[in-house]
């Protein structure tokens, strides 16, 4: 039985990136009958970065309800707010000791996010690779759906297992894998193809969120950055031209196609077209989920009742694995 493990930070609007790459990938796993998965909305790394501390309660809501518009069962799977299992953090400190400060330092993550400011950046963000190690060992899980920008971490949570097995000679902690959707899932900023599309960009023009209403969505792909050659029909003529790429592959990603296939449709068309039935696709997609949202964020009782349940379970899961691990360290319990 593959045992799921993945979270999602409450640091703003789930965007469409979050869903090509991630969510959507979630909601199929959780209905493959060899699965048995855990969903997380990670508050505790939310406040890595200043930013969003204000608002993160409303933002963990908002975020569980658009895991639920999107797909994710809360009675199939387990969803739940991390704050509320405190096994992460007591896994973390541990596992926080078996890791080499050079291997946090490569981190590519931490790298974008502190924008070359390493010393001003929270100690918290550099630290959260471990937690996010802790995250998914507190539950012995398998596997990891992420988005390709995710894969270094999964890597370090791989060392930090191996590592805490290969000091306490056990075979406790699996080693979990990273199962990431095509390369070409990754998307990228409206604004700018070579970075990523996040939640935390400061423009809300770079992406396009899961609750952006149609007119919205229509303004932002229609003012998406471009450049001033029509489309290729092959993915070779693609290189160096982020923006081109961009708008194809979430095109592709939203119709279920390969770039390819793609291509052969938009291949010597201008980037009129391609916008005109991205807007129209992206609000097809958008749409049902986006009402759900809004249904959903008028019953926060609701919410919050799947939260608390969600981490009852993740607790009953977690309990037993940090337990073992306190006992073999020799933390002394009386
Ligand atoms: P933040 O900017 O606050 O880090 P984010 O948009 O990167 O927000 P996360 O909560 O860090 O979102 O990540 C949630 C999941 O979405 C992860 O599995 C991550 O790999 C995936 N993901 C995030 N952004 C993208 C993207 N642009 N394309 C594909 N997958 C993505
Ligand atoms: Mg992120």
């Amino acid at each position: 039985m593959k045992r799921i493990f993945s979270g999602i930070q409450p640091t703003g609007n789930v965007t469409l990136g979050n869903y090509l790459g991630a969510i959507k990938n979630w909601v199929a796993l959780q209905n493959e009958a060899s699965c048995d998965c855990i969903f997380c909305v990670v508050d505790q790394h939310a406040i890595t970065v200043q930013k969003n501390i204000g608002a993160l309660k409303r933002s963990t809501q908002e975020t569980a309800a658009c895991l639920i518009s999107a797909g994710i069962d809360p009675v199939n799977s387990i969803l739940f707010n991390q704050s509320q299992v405190e096994e992460h953090m007591k896994l973390a400190w541990v596992l926080g000791c078996l890791t080499r400060v050079g291997w946090l330092n490569r981190m590519i993550q931490f790298k974008d996010k502190a924008n070359q400011d390493k010393d001003n950046a929270s100690a918290g963000l550099w630290w959260y690779p471990v937690m996010m190690a802790a995250d998914i060992l507190a539950y012995k899980g398998t596997h990891v759906p992420v988005g390709d920008d995710q894969k270094q971490h999964i890597e370090l949570a791989r060392d930090i297992a191996r590592s805490y097995n290969f000091a306490f000679g056990v075979e406790f902690f699996p080693l979990p894998q990273a199962q990431i959707l095509s390369k070409s899932f990754r998307i990228m900023s409206l604004c700018d193809g070579k970075k990523k599309m996040s939640k935390s960009d400061s423009s809300d023009m770079s992406r396009i969120n899961i609750t952006d209403n149609a007119d919205t969505i229509a303004h932002k792909i229609k003012k998406a950055k471009t450049d001033s050659y029509s489309l290729p029909s092959e993915t070779g003529g693609l290189v160096g031209r982020a923006e081109a790429q961009n708008l194809i592959t979430i095109y592709a990603a939203l119709s279920n196609k390969s770039v390819e296939v793609a291509l052969l449709e938009y291949g010597g068309c201008g980037f009129g077209r391609l916008k005109r039935d991205l807007a129209e696709l992206a609000i097809e997609v958008i749409r049902p989920i986006r009402m759900e949202v809004h249904r959903l964020m008028s019953d926060i009782k609701y919410i919050d009742n799947v939260l608390k349940k969600g981490s009852a379970r993740a607790s009953a899961l977690s309990k037993p694995i940090v337990k073992e691990v306190y006992d073999t360290i020799g933390f002394l319990s009386t």
